[in-house]
């Protein structure tokens, strides 16, 4: 497994890849890796002939007051695990080599942006389509993976890459969580034990709310009202948004008619945390 740190090193290597007639897949990370990122990892390896994996901290897809400085990073752990799982190259470029001083431009998906984790983050996804449209044009990937954790996120890199003729086989992978239910999330980390305990609270609502659709419920606003209750059983959660919306448009929805996507965001204490579920199947 080679590590590069520069653009024109991962040309090279995809190039010579390319050239004797190999596959690539690409998995865009922004490192401290768990069990969902080697999930796509591995699906990676198994489907394609060679796997880059990105680790990079993008700073662009972070608003002023969020993160960025203290997004955790253990580049010496990702780069153990990468070898473990059969990547081929890890892409752990500095932000200087991704960002000029004078960079100026920027990928916008419209419409889809907008809602569920746009409203808080207003120039996140612009960031995230910049980031990802970079690494396609340097990787020039068969396949890219991307977890259905962040599901608005996968809805809008399936749209970039339609609308942009990337010639891009988009693969959506599930959810990978811990045993008691918790998305595995990088973010995790910031939780305090107690913390810890109440993050279970977005999983076992959503549950709720599943059951509630598997049953025949077909409106969305008795099922987010279900999850809603179960939410607020928990002091230390507090709702950024719960909501049903078409999960390929991300446009709300009050019937349950095509695949919904229910999606949350959820505060317990100052760590934000995503999860979701999809009925029917989009991936
Ligand atoms: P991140 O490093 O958080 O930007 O995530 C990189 C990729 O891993 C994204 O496509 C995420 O959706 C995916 N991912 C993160 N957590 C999980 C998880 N628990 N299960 C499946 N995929 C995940």
């Amino acid at each position: 497994m080679q590590v590069v740190g520069t653009v024109a090193g991962v040309r090279t290597l995809v190039r010579q890849w390319r050239r004797e007639g190999l596959t690539v897949g690409l998995v865009p990370t922004m490192g401290f890796l768990h069990d969902g990122h080697i999930s796509l990892v591995k699906r990676a390896v198994g489907e394609c002939d060679r796997v880059v994996v990105s680790v990079f901290v993008n700073p662009s897809q972070f608003g002023p007051a969020e993160d960025f400085e203290d997004y955790p990073r253990d580049i010496a752990h990702d780069i153990q695990v990468l070898r473990e799982a059969g990547a081929h190259c890890v892409f752990h470029p500095e932000p200087a080599e991704m960002y000029a001083p004078d960079f100026c431009t920027w990928v916008q998906v419209e419409g889809l942006t907008e809602g569920l984790c746009g409203r808080t983050r207003p120039t996140h996804f612009r960031g995230v389509c910049t980031i990802v449209s970079k690494l396609f044009n340097i990787c020039l990937p068969d396949r890219a993976y991307f977890g259905q954790k962040d599901a608005q996120q996968l809805a809008i890199i399936r749209r970039l890459v339609r609308d942009m003729s990337y010639g891009i086989r988009v693969i959506g992978c599930p959810i990978i969580r811990e045993a008691d239910g918790l998305a595995r999330s990088s973010r995790n980390v910031y939780l305090s034990s107690d913390e810890r305990k109440a993050a279970v609270v977005l999983s076992r609502s959503l549950r709720h709310g599943e059951k509630l659709v598997i049953a025949g419920e077909k409106s969305t606003e008795t099922v987010i009202e279900a999850i809603k209750k179960e939410i607020a059983t928990e002091p230390l959660a507090r709702i950024d948004y719960i909501e049903a919306v078409d999960a390929v448009t991300m446009k709300p929805v009050a019937t349950i008619e095509k695949p919904t996507l229910f999606a949350m965001a959820v505060y317990i204490g100052k760590t934000r945390l995503l999860d979701n579920f999809i009925t029917g199947d989009v991936m």
